[in-house]
């Protein structure tokens, strides 16, 4: 851990040194950010291919709990984003994120670099075009490989319109320090026949970090703390052919589990930005100007929500506690937990009363072990006396000698030495 902080500092003073040179004032803003939003964890739900039954069934379940907000992976496979489109926007207006699921649902790596093109960048705005005929203002960041075939080349498409992906498997569990691979987030799968309703129910308290976990087999990852569970699921129907589905009744005690657990309920595009902005903010840098502090970072990819609330945390063992923030040309008010909701989207805000912020401490010099006891010899062998370092006293006469260095912790050295 010591290792991992003291590599960033380094990022920061070398990012520092060519951004403002060696007069200006640099260092890391004194910010840490609240995790997932102020939860102990969090949860996304996410429905792939765009089945009628999600607006049929799930919405009014959706409608009925404000806290719950989720996201559906569309896609173009016969006909269902044109024959649903209506359904979906309304979705969206009630504060579900749309995400992009290819436009055939084919086997990705089957395809050529063209069609990857068409399967994933082209059809994130025939997406956005098709429920905007329905009065929806989609902003596409998320997609779901189908199948969760993926691979570097895969990756590289999807990055290029997409801050995240979702893939398949383990656990679905993910820990707030440690950035994952964005272009390829794992989920938990549900099914009919692999997985139960109490086993959902458990990974819903797993995330909130609810139960005894210190008895986990050792080899196994260890539960220290809450997490995001990210969950997959399809058809949201009481249809038993179909062993992705998942009865209304069944979703509904999920979400419940979820609320009780006071999980933060959001968007896989939300959390993620979330958590990506996360790594961002903690690196930015300040600058001196007049009566404060400006603190700029850089947005990590180009398609990211369009607002991203970052709840941050002011380290007041660095700053005054009576820091005020401003951003926009506006005075920030803290929440009741003195927490503040900053718009990482901005790029940028300003310090006040921050008070006098020294600058790092210079690193303690790591002590060289020395010799420290010398003793004359002749050229014989003959131990003359003590002497100081690698000189001969000046009262003995001119000559050869012979000195010998010693200490605890170095290995004894001999010199000849003229005087
Ligand atoms: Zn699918």
């Amino acid at each position: 851990m010591k290792k991992k902080t003291s590599n960033k500092s380094t990022a920061i003073a070398l990012a520092c040194g060519i951004a403002f040179g060696l007069a200006g004032f640099c260092m890391a803003a004194p910010f840490r950010t609240v995790p997932w939003n102020g939860h102990v964890g969090a949860v996304s739900f996410t429905f792939d291919d765009a089945y009628e039954t999600q607006f049929l069934n799930l919405k009014p379940l959706l409608d009925a709990m404000p806290d719950v907000h989720v996201t559906f992976f569309l896609t173009g496979f016969q006909d269902r984003l044109t024959k649903n489109a209506e359904g979906f926007a309304a979705l969206a207006n009630s504060g579900n994120e749309i995400g992009n699921h290819t436009l055939s649902h084919w086997r990705l790596p089957e395809e050529t670099d063209d069609e990857l093109e068409v399967e994933i960048t082209d059809f994130a705005d025939t997406i956005e075009a098709a429920l905007a005929k329905y009065g929806a203002d989609v902003n596409i960041v998320s997609f779901a490989t189908p199948g969760c075939e993926n691979g570097e080349n895969i990756k590289k498409v999807i990055q290029k319109r997409h801050m995240i992906n979702r893939d398949c498997g383990f656990d679905g569990r993910n820990k707030w320090d440690v950035e994952p691979d964005w272009m390829s987030l794992k989920a938990k799968i549900w099914s009919r026949t692999d997985v139960t309703v109490n086993e959902m129910l458990n990974a819903l308290d797993t995330a909130a970090f609810i139960g005894t976990f210190n008895n986990t087999n050792p080899l196994e990852p260890q539960i220290t703390e809450g997490t995001w569970l990210v969950v997959l699921q399809h058809d949201v129907s009481e249809r038993t052919i179909d062993y992705l589905s998942i009865n209304p009744d069944d979703i509904k005690r999920l979400f419940e589990r979820a609320v009780k657990n006071k999980l933060w309920i959001a968007p896989l595009g939300t959390v993620a930005a979330y958590q990506r902005a996360h790594f961002i903010i903690e690196n930015a840098t300040m600058d001196k100007i007049d009566n404060g502090y400006s603190v700029k970072w850089k947005i990590p990819h180009e398609r990211m929500p369009k607002s991203v609330p970052l709840r941050i945390q002011i380290d007041t063992t660095r700053v005054s506690s009576k820091t005020t923030l401003e951003q926009d040309g506006k005075k920030l008010t803290p929440e009741s937990d003195g927490s503040y909701i900053i718009e990482f989207m901005s790029q940028s805000l300003i310090m006040r009363n921050t008070g006098n912020i020294p600058l790092p401490k210079a690193k303690p010099k790591k002590a060289i072990a020395s010799y420290s006891k010398f003793t004359l010899y002749d050229l014989r062998g003959k131990k003359l006396g003590a002497t100081n370092g690698f000189s001969v006293p000046k009262d003995y006469p001119k000559g050869i000698y012979i000195i010998r260095a010693e200490a605890e912790k170095l290995p004894a050295i001999t010199k000849k030495v003229a005087k």
